[in-house]
């Protein structure tokens, strides 16, 4: 009986704690309201861009990871809005910043917290292919794959969140948050998105860049590049993520989608 009811309580727990996404349509879990992880990102965010070189000024590059962020950003705008659903990116402050590092590797923080690496743009050769990259990355962030995430691990360590008591406070879950999104986590303690979570930030992050007026098609070179790399992938930015053939056929079959949403004038 007793295990019935603890059961029963689970399961009422999951079902209160479900999320449909706006972008998925896919139930996610999810045990920490975006209001708290947006606010964590931000000092989390505030505090890597402290400890690294960040590329300011004219310089030509940072200029375009600004460019390109921004145009997707208003494309995910307009996408919410034509859906009915102009407040989904309620909360998103979004700043794109180039930082130097040798990593091959991009990531987006809930609430728009860009950073792009150096070391990726020899890989992505051009600005289309950095808007795949940037497609993808900020998807994670707006079908909430990173508080997906965080909401597994926080269940799977049996961690309580009372009420309102701010994420931040909490080490145990600044750790968690840190094993997620990737700057400050250790190799190996890296909590990796699924299969599925890869899935759709590949589709709505092509959907995205064409929208802002890049050649989704370009996402079959850039990512045939990246399979040319070979062993020095970078943990981060492909931890777990498929196999490079299976990645390349599964864009292939997303092209004719993304093409009719393709916007050449980016307007
Ligand atoms: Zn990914």
């Amino acid at each position: 009986m007793l295990i019935k009811r603890i059961v029963f309580a689970i399961s009422v727990l999951l079902i209160v704690s479900c999320h449909r996404n706006a972008i998925t349509g896919r139930s996610q879990l999810s045990l920490v309201p975006e209001s708290q992880v947006q606010s964590l990102a931000v000092t989390q965010y505030k505090q890597f861009l402290t400890s690294s070189k960040v590329v300011t000024g004219n310089a030509k590059d940072a200029a375009m990871v600004k460019r390109v962020g921004n145009k997707i950003a208003a494309a995910i705008a307009k996408y919410y809005s034509d859906k009915g659903m102009p407040d989904a990116l309620n909360g998103y402050k979004w700043e794109f910043n180039l930082v130097e590092n040798k990593e091959v590797n991009a990531w987006c923080m809930p609430g728009g917290k860009v950073v792009c690496y150096t070391g990726l743009l020899p890989i992505t050769q051009n600005e289309t292919a950095l808007a795949i990259v940037l497609g993808h990355e900020i998807t994670h962030a707006v079908a909430g794959h990173g508080r997906e995430r965080m909401s597994q691990q926080l269940l799977a360590q049996g961690v309580g969140l009372v009420g309102d008591i701010a994420l931040g406070s909490n080490p145990q879950t600044v750790d968690i948050f840190n094993q997620v999104y990737a700057p400050t986590a250790q190799v190996g303690v890296l909590l990796p998105n699924s299969r599925k979570q890869e899935y759709e930030a590949d589709h709505y992050g092509l959907i995205f860049a064409a929208m802002a007026g890049y050649d989704p098609r370009e996402a079959i070179p850039f990512w045939k590049r990246m399979a040319a790399l070979g062993g020095e992938k970078p943990p981060v930015f492909l931890s777990d993520h498929p196999a490079d053939a299976e990645r390349i056929q599964k864009l292939e079959s997303l092209m004719p989608e993304a093409m009719k949403y393709y916007n050449p004038s980016g307007k």
